[in-house]
């Protein structure tokens, strides 16, 4: 039969700050968030796609975040999540944040890929219509355009707006300049944008280097970082071998074997920073992230409900204790 939600997902986080305020907006999301980019694609368990988002809301987890090309094939995840609201989350639609995007490659031709008014616009309503929604609750432009002029795009994110199909806007892997530019854009067009999405974890510092985590600070924009756990490397996962069920001999489009082994001299040194403080390496990775007042939330993948609740307790953890200055400056070093 359907599935009927835990009655304690709200009161197990009461007064813990796990709904954190999205930058200056009246949104908040969770501190953990469910990303659909691996395991919910057409060749994937069904089951288990079930069991992970119920895992997640029975806790509190009120965040899905998808793409229009999440699969593979490009669109399934979006399905699979259509699927999974249509016949199992119906009931829990207006507690649940969910987000699309559009900007990287979906279809054929000049129209699907990049930043056109055509392509965002169409794109959405291909998403929609894979997901079964009416409208989505944040739609982001998925990378920038260095040709489509930025006036163009953000129009389409305002238009998008205007006609219903989204609450909020977002922008993914923009730059502190580009991100400066289009918000003034979309200010002038009173446009709801609240949310930087963009990859952020101790092994990948980018942010910190290219404006966007300032910038969207002083201008009140929440973030929210991808691979938090640098897609399972800042985990127990890869410390001493490569499991044949691991994303890399899995599904190893995005993540490959020569990148763990030039890694994994750093990961051990980590795993002994997060030992000898008595948490284990995805537990250091998501508390480190959480300490930011940057921050908003952790986007996490998961390859089964197990791992969601071996997150969610990471974050109850670090709101007991949080990692002292000693241990920042460890990792730091490291
Ligand atoms: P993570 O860094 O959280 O990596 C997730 C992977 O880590 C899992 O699939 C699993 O790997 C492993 N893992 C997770 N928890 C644990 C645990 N407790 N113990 C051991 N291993 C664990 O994030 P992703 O790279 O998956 O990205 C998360 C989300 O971010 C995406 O789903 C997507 O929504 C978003 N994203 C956005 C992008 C953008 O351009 N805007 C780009 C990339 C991601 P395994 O499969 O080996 O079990």
């Amino acid at each position: 039969g359907e599935y009927t939600a835990s009655k304690t997902r709200y009161q197990e986080n009461d007064n813990t700050g796990f709904y954190r305020r999205c930058g200056r907006s009246g949104l908040k999301l969770s501190s953990l968030s469910l990303g659909f980019w691996h395991n919910f694609g057409t060749n994937d368990n069904y089951e288990n796609m079930k069991q992970m988002c119920f895992a997640a809301f029975d806790h509190g987890i009120t965040h899905f975040d998808l793409a229009n090309n999440y699969g593979p094939v490009p669109g399934s995840a979006e399905s699979n999540l259509g699927r999974i609201l249509r016949e199992e989350m119906n009931a829990y639609r207006d507690e649940l944040i969910i987000s699309t995007k559009a900007g990287y490659d979906m279809w054929e031709g000049p129209y699907g890929d990049f930043g056109s008014r055509k392509y965002l616009i169409a794109s959405l309503d291909q998403s929609l219509k894979r997901m079964g929604l009416p409208y989505v609750d944040i739609f982001y432009h998925h990378r920038m355009d260095p040709e489509t002029p930025l006036e163009e795009t953000m129009e389409a994110l305002a238009q998008i707006v205007r006609s219903g199909k989204a609450l909020y806007v977002g922008l993914s892997n923009y730059d502190g300049e580009t991100m400066a530019r289009a918000e003034k854009i979309l200010d002038e067009m009173h446009c709801p944008f609240v949310i930087n999405q963009n990859s952020y974890n101790i092994l990948n510092r980018t942010v910190e280097h290219n404006g966007i985590l300032k910038q969207g600070y002083i201008s009140g924009k929440g973030m929210i970082c991808f691979s938090p756990l640098a897609q399972g490397m800042l985990t127990d996962r890869y410390l001493k071998d490569i499991p044949a069920d691991s994303r890399v001999l899995r599904d190893g489009r995005f993540l490959h074997e020569d990148q763990i082994l030039s890694t994994r001299p750093l990961l051990l040194k980590l795993d002994e920073i997060a030992e000898s403080y008595g948490m284990s390496l995805s537990e250091l990775a998501i508390a480190w992230l959480l300490q930011k007042k940057e921050v908003t939330s952790v986007l996490i993948g998961a390859s089964r409900p197990e791992q969601i609740l071996k997150n969610l307790e990471a974050v109850r953890k670090h709101e007991k204790a949080k990692l002292p200055e000693e241990e920042l400056q460890k990792i730091e070093e490291a």
